[in-house]
């Protein structure tokens, strides 16, 4: 099937960049969000990101324009689930999920392929809670979507080759690079990342350096970004979901636990770059 038109549930941080770089490639797009605040915040922050593209000279300006028309939003999941392809980008968590997909189940044309964007969640268990598992499967953009050339496509264990192929095709019509992975814990990159952030996070939590040294020993070493400066702009609210999830689904392994500082970083609303603070000031 190709995909002519997606629609991308959640627009913070990764929806945002879905729905631009989607628009972008000539596909309509609605953006769906349970507020109609976040939506007129991603629509004028996408515009700004695209216009940026212009100035950059990476974008020419009919380009521009076309991608911005093509871009519509809205507060009901039913109209969202109007397209070929959902992308799914609303929190890390597994009952909101499966909500989601139980709806766009409802909701959507037989067609449909419904796509989630979790960085850890079995894409079996979201599937699960639809009547179309063979058309469910990990679609897993990287932060930021927009500049991120990776793209997993996950195989939950009743996806289908055809839904695979699609999503492969609209992966490569976005201009992104697709990996196929099995439906295991975090996939490949954040169960390769799962060390990058806990041990950082115990060498600070043991005083043994602070946050910019840690940082700047890992860039040393050629890292492009420190470990905190990353939770940073991954959020860390996101970044404390993802590890909760990875540490649950290998029975509470001990290499893959939880740091108590993640927790004090949420509860303290000190969630990276989207407030203002986190590890670090902005
Ligand atoms: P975010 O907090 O920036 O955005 C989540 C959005 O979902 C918000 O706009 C919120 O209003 C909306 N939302 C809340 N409840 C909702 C509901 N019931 N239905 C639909 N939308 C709802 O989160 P994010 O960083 O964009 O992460 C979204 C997903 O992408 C998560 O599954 C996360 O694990 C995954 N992911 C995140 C990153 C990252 O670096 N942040 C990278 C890759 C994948």
């Amino acid at each position: 099937m190709t995909i002519n038109k997606v629609s991308i549930i959640g627009a913070g941080t990764m929806g945002r960049g879905i729905a631009q770089v989607s628009a972008l490639a000539g596909l309509d797009v609605i953006l769906y969000d349970v507020a109609e605040a976040a939506l007129a915040e991603a629509q004028s922050q996408i515009g700004r990101s695209i216009d940026k593209g212009v100035e950059l000279g990476k974008t020419e300006t009919a380009v521009a324009q076309a991608a911005k028309s093509r871009l519509t939003t809205t507060t009901e999941l039913t109209d969202a689930g109007q397209v070929d392809l959902v992308i799914e980008a609303a929190p890390e968590k597994l009952e909101l999920k499966r909500q989601i997909f139980g709806t766009l189940d409802e909701a959507a044309p037989s067609h449909t392929i419904l796509g989630s964007n979790t960085s850890s969640l079995s894409i079996s268990a979201i599937a699960g809670a639809t009547k179309r598992p063979s058309q469910v499967v990990g679609v897993h953009f990287f932060n930021p979507a927009h500049i991120m050339k990776l793209v997993e496509i996950i195989r939950g264990d009743l996806t289908g080759a055809e839904t695979v192929e699609s999503v492969a095709d609209y992966v490569a019509k976005v201009g992104k690079t697709a990996v196929f992975c099995k439906d295991t814990p975090a996939f490949i990159v954040n169960r390769v990342a799962r060390p990058f952030y806990g041990e950082a996070l115990r060498l600070l939590g043991e005083d043994a350096a602070d946050v910019a040294t840690i940082d700047s020993l890992l860039k040393s070493l050629g890292f492009r970004m420190g470990p905190f400066e990353l939770i940073d702009l991954i959020g860390c609210d996101v970044n404390f979901a993802v590890t909760q999830s990875v540490y649950d689904a290998y029975f509470q392994e001990p290499k893959y636990r939880p740091h108590p500082i993640q927790r004090r970083m949420v509860e303290s609303g000190r969630l990276g770059r989207k407030t203002g603070r986190g590890f670090y000031q902005y």
